[in-house]
């Protein structure tokens, strides 16, 4: 099967709220009057973002959830995206497996498939995402003030755990296994919240490299420092509820790692003024996810955390990064 027939066969749709979808030179997208396009692109390399047998539905899934993610916190709403694809072969097994698992999370979030390149080499896979927001009302990185909460979504730490199982580093139980596994492979990107927290959060963005690295980035470019209490945040790791058996129990130097610094968790962190405290929680409800308060935002330049004693934590690992010699 060559490249036109493999296309044609697996990515071409009809096009639905694009003016012109797969198969011309472009694609064409008209933004609705009043509203910003919010663009954010992501690429997943094998080796480096996924195992090579990882199965190809799940990869599917995750290399459009991650891209969704950012527009979940920018609290845009999706409408289309690009894919750019290189493949070893053209294993039609794989790539129906593979879109199938694209095509179905991007339904869910009438999110269309306007267009892409697909080349021969090592599996890569490049999307671009395009989302609508009213102008002005993007959440951004910039706009924590000192005073607002800080919070995060859903569970956090689960899909490092998971990475570190798989790369045989520890043990857990088969079932505990499986449960962080997914969260590893098929996040769950949060639009609903995203779009919920517009005009509520101060700030926001998605936790793909670990909470503390991440909200880092949040405070640099807010100018402020801030407080996290590890007391409210350990406990959001859904594996901390999962009892321990005679030859496992979770390691609380391993929570903390997982929960603070893991990441691919794609969970929204977020602050918003205290004063919106309940307007906060009728937006988690709102969009049927869990949210919670793990500190505050302060004058005070740094990044403090309180350790499972009270005092303060020095922790001594990091976020996630590519190009760090360690
Ligand atoms: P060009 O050579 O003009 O860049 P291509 O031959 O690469 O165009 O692609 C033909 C059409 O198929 C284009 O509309 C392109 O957007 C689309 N396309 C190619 N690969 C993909 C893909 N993986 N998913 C979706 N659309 C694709
Ligand atoms: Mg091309």
């Amino acid at each position: 099967m060559g490249e036109f027939d493999l296309i044609r066969r697996y990515f071409q749709r009809p096009a639905r709220r694009a003016a012109l979808g797969v198969g011309d030179d472009c694609a064409l997208l008209a933004p609705a009057p009043g509203m910003q396009l919010a663009i954010s692109c992501d690429m997943l390399v094998e080796g480096r973002h996924f195992f090579a047998d990882v199965r190809p539905r799940l990869l599917g899934h995750k290399a459009l959830a991650v891209n969704l993610s950012d527009l979940a916190a920018s609290g845009a709403r999706p409408l289309a995206f690009t894919l750019a694809i290189s493949l070893p072969r053209a294993d039609e097994t794989w790539i129906g497996e593979f879109a199938a698992g694209l095509l179905e999370l991007a339904d869910q979030h009438d999110c269309e498939l306007i267009g892409g390149d697909t080349t021969g080499g090592p599996l890569n896979i490049s999307i671009t995402v395009f989302g609508e927001v009213p102008s002005g009302q993007a959440l951004l990185r910039s706009g924590a003030q000192p005073g607002d909460e800080i919070w995060v979504s859903g569970h956090l730490g689960d899909a490092r755990l998971a990475l570190v199982a798989l790369q045989g580093h520890i043990r857990l139980p088969a079932a505990l296994l499986e449960q962080a596994r997914q969260r590893l492979e098929t996040p769950t990107p949060r639009v609903a919240l995203g779009l919920a927290l517009r005009g509520i959060a101060s700030s926001a963005l998605d936790v793909s490299d670990g909470l503390l690295g991440d909200l880092g980035h949040i405070l640099e470019l807010s100018r402020v420092g801030a407080t996290v209490d590890s007391r409210l945040a350990l406990p959001l790791m859904a594996a901390a509820a999962y009892p321990a058996t005679a030859s496992w129990r979770l390691e609380a130097e391993l929570q903390q790692q997982c929960t603070l610094a893991g990441g691919d968790d794609y969970e929204l962190c977020f602050t918003a003024p205290a004063a919106r405290h309940a307007a906060v929680l009728a937006a988690g409800a709102a969009s049927n996810t869990p949210v919670t308060c793990i500190g505050r935002i302060e004058a005070q330049a740094g990044l403090r955390v309180i350790g499972a004693d009270g005092a303060l934590l020095q922790p001594h690992w990091k976020s996630f990064d590519h190009f760090d010699a360690d």
